[in-house]
């Protein structure tokens, strides 16, 4: 063995010194001394090895020590529901949790877990109170519902819906819109397990207001619209809008329900996005009941908002599947905070979701750069270029909209570019990265500015460096 490789060797500290170094004390008062030693004990081996490999040449550094030892650490306590980053420019994806929140909205769910609260307790009259009461006047001014209740998902809200106001009788829905979301929820199964039937009219790409018209009987007991969130029907078609569907409906003292999906408080024009309608205006057209999702366009927690008629809403508050489908304080409080970031103007700033959604291609442009600079990519063994991609909105919205962004496309020198998406997924913060054209691809528009030291931090890692 060469001098060098000796002196590299004898550099390296013992375990019982490096214990007493103030983070990793620290970190023996959270865990425990073994785990701490354990810890130490492995990133030393792995260091002695690469020194007699001939990989590591660099003197012995206390502080880069310390650091590396707090990451096997943190690696080693970080759960199995592990925070990720995001870089496949899905902004609500499902599988990545959808909606995520500010960190000040953060801070108040974490105030509000940590303490007792008044989640069913009226503080001015001292007696018992209801969960329900946090957010419904905020959702009744902001769609302008007579009611509103909260449940665990829009797919719970249907079901609620269904099951309170049809057993045994028919829900009339056109074949343009029976609905599959992923994770099997369908349209005409919630309606079977909600004690209802399907009265399907019309035509895969076109149904007219005559087709609800002539099915509608002693049997019905309402006519329902869903919103085809995640597909498109283009070509000669025609759906009958929910304003003739809800008029339609009162003619024959029939309640008109929309599944709308996304739960939208805001004009997407305004984010730059094609249309879409609001709750507001669902309900303005006629329609008597909307649910909807907390956690896609809305840009809150999981939750299934019920808003509408408050004789329907009474029905749905004294069902006994309410209990079963109800939510948690931490999700009301999360979703009052967004609901009041909507009331006081300031969601398109404080939403994340729509903050994302929002960016023009010069700003990712922009921040595509800074990251480029933060990467100090001449250093790095691979190719890295700026490539326009298309990112999109997800959690089964907008399936037709593309929302032009900026990504980084890798090409390392040594490494196919799976074994590089494989490394990235398996990182102390696992990045998510999709695979294009022999290039890994990170796309800015779902990274955050706070994220950039970590993602360099990261690729440099993975990349060997
Ligand atoms: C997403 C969606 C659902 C399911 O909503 P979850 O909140 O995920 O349960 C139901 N209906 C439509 C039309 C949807 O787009």
């Amino acid at each position: 063995m060469d001098e060098e490789r000796q002196r590299l060797l004898r550099q390296l500290p013992d375990v019982d010194h490096l214990l007493q170094r103030p983070v990793l004390q620290a970190w023996q008062e959270r865990t425990s001394r073994q785990a701490v030693r354990d810890a130490v004990r492995s990133v030393l081996d792995e260091r002695r090895r690469a020194i007699l490999a001939g990989q590591w040449d660099q003197p012995f550094s206390r502080d880069a020590f310390d650091q590396a030892v707090v990451r096997r650490l943190q690696a080693e306590t970080a759960g199995h529901l592990r925070r990720v980053i995001n870089a496949t420019g899905t902004v609500l994806h499902t599988n990545l949790g959808r909606a995520v929140f500010s960190p000040e909205l953060a801070g108040h769910i974490a105030g509000l877990a940590c303490h007792y609260s008044n989640l069913e307790y009226d503080l001015a009259s001292g007696k018992r109170g209801s969960r329900y009461d946090h957010v419904r006047e905020l959702l009744c001014e902001l769609t302008g519902a007579e009611d509103a209740i909260v449940v665990n998902n829009n797919a719970a809200a249907v079901l609620l819906t269904l099951a309170s106001l049809v057993p045994g009788r028919e829900v009339v829905v056109s074949r343009g819109e029976l609905v599959e979301i992923g994770g099997s929820f369908r349209i005409p199964d919630v309606i079977e397990q909600s004690g209802g039937h399907i009265r399907e009219v019309g035509t895969t790409n076109k149904t007219h207001l005559a087709d609800y018209e002539r099915v509608i009987g002693e049997k019905t007991a309402a006519l329902m619209k869903v919103h085809t969130s995640n597909y498109r029907i283009i070509g000669f078609t025609e759906s009958v809008p929910v304003s003739e569907v809800a008029n339609l409906a009162h003619e024959y003292g029939l309640p008109c329900i929309q599944d709308a999906g996304s739960g939208l408080f805001v004009d997407l024009e305004r984010l730059g996005l094609p249309h879409e309608p609001t709750v507001c205006e669902i309900l303005e057209a006629g329609c008597d009941i909307v649910t909807f999702s907390g956690d896609k366009l809305l840009g809150g927690p999981q939750a299934g908002i019920i808003a509408g008629k408050a004789a329907y809403l009474y029905a749905m508050k004294h069902h006994p599947l309410l209990r079963a489908l109800r939510v948690d304080k931490m999700t009301l409080a999360g979703l009052e905070g967004t609901l009041q970031a909507y009331r006081d103007g300031t969601a398109i700033r404080q939403v994340p979701t729509l903050r994302c959604l929002a960016q023009t291609e010069t700003a990712i442009r922009k921040r595509v750069e800074t990251l480029w600079q933060v990467l100090d990519v001449d250093s790095l063994p691979a190719r890295i270029s700026l490539r326009q991609v298309d990112d999109c909105v997800g959690g089964g919205a907008c399936p037709d909209t593309v929302l032009p962004g900026w990504a980084l496309a890798i090409e390392a020198d040594d490494l196919t570019p799976e074994e590089l998406e494989r490394r990235l997924r398996h990182a102390d913060i696992p990045i998510i990265a999709r695979v294009q054209y022999n290039s890994v691809i990170l796309s800015l528009r779902t990274i955050g500015d706070d994220e950039f030291q970590d993602v360099a931090r990261i690729v440099r890692e993975v990349l060997g460096i």
